[in-house]
């Protein structure tokens, strides 16, 4: 993996995507050409529908486009086989959803568990449970809730939701992390404490958050802005920095990741 900090950690080249519906194409995406630069907090900003979450679907591999090519770090992935995408997709990348995808059944520190359990054979699992608790438990303290590792999610409020989901999209050391409307089910204040979470995590543990928002009031909150607009992106702007005295002012105390992690 390329490391210069002149290319771009993440970039879309022309990426065109249509839906069909009863084979009327809808086209969704119509050329977009975006590039996130390593180290920065961006957001991709846009009304609802204008396809910002179907970009962020081709950004992760999750789908791939009609057209143009999504590349990480200098390498191309999304050509890569199911298996390359896979990977870089587990590895490279944290993905956080608005209505956090956790597994009810099971508890704070299982969920942040989930993805290392099922991307290892169940002797592999086995071998590294010790350290890849020990890791779960230290992201869940990262994030400021390793007093709620034995609660199910029906037993937490939705920020504390979210920061389970924000704990398990670290598990694999990611270097950039992708969140989808991440606030867009809390209050302001919740929501809040989320956007000072991940930019906590973009100052101190040196991640790359590209954001997706409908809100041009957390759309703000980004060094950078991409506004999307009907399939293709119409505006980029720089933001003023952020005041750091706010930045740092959480309403839970979080520990940055490499304190924690030795701490395990
Ligand atoms: P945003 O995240 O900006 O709200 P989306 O990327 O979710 O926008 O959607 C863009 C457009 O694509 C919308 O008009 C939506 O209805 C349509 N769309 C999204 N997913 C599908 C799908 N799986 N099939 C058909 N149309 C879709
Ligand atoms: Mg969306």
């Amino acid at each position: 993996m390329n490391n210069s900090s002149n290319t771009p950690i993440l970039q879309a080249r022309g990426i065109r995507k249509s839906y069909y519906k009863n084979q009327i194409e809808l086209p969704v995406l119509r050329g977009v050409d975006v590039a996130f630069a390593r180290g920065e907090m961006s957001a991709l900003v846009g009304r609802s529908g204008s396809g910002k979450s179907t970009l962020m679907h081709l950004l992760a591999t999750l789908d791939q486009p009609d057209e143009g090519e999504v590349w990480f770090d200098g390498n191309r992935v999304d050509n890569l086989s199911r298996r390359g995408r896979d990977q870089y997709r587990n590895r490279e990348i944290g993905i956080i959803f608005q209505f956090y995808h956790l597994l009810p059944e099971l508890s704070a520190l299982e969920n942040v568990l989930a993805p290392a359990m099922i991307s290892r054979s169940v002797l592999g699992y086995f071998r590294q449970r010790k350290s890849l608790t020990a890791r779960a438990e230290a992201m869940l303290d990262r994030v400021g809730l390793l007093d709620r590792k034995t609660h199910k999610p029906c037993e937490m409020s939705g920020g504390e939701m979210q920061r389970v989901a924000i704990a398990r999209s670290l598990m694999s050391e990611p270097q950039l992390l992708l969140a989808d409307e991440p606030t867009g089910n809390l209050d302001t204040e919740t929501g809040e404490s989320i956007l000072q979470l991940l930019r906590q995590l973009n100052t101190e543990d040196g991640l790359t958050v590209v954001m997706i928002t409908h809100d041009d009031a957390i759309a703000e909150r980004a060094d950078r802005c991409y506004r999307m607009q009907d399939g293709l992106l119409v505006d980029r702007f720089e933001n003023e920095p952020a005041n750091p005295a706010s930045a740092s002012r959480g309403n839970i105390a979080t520990k940055p990741l490499a304190r924690a992690v030795s701490a395990a």
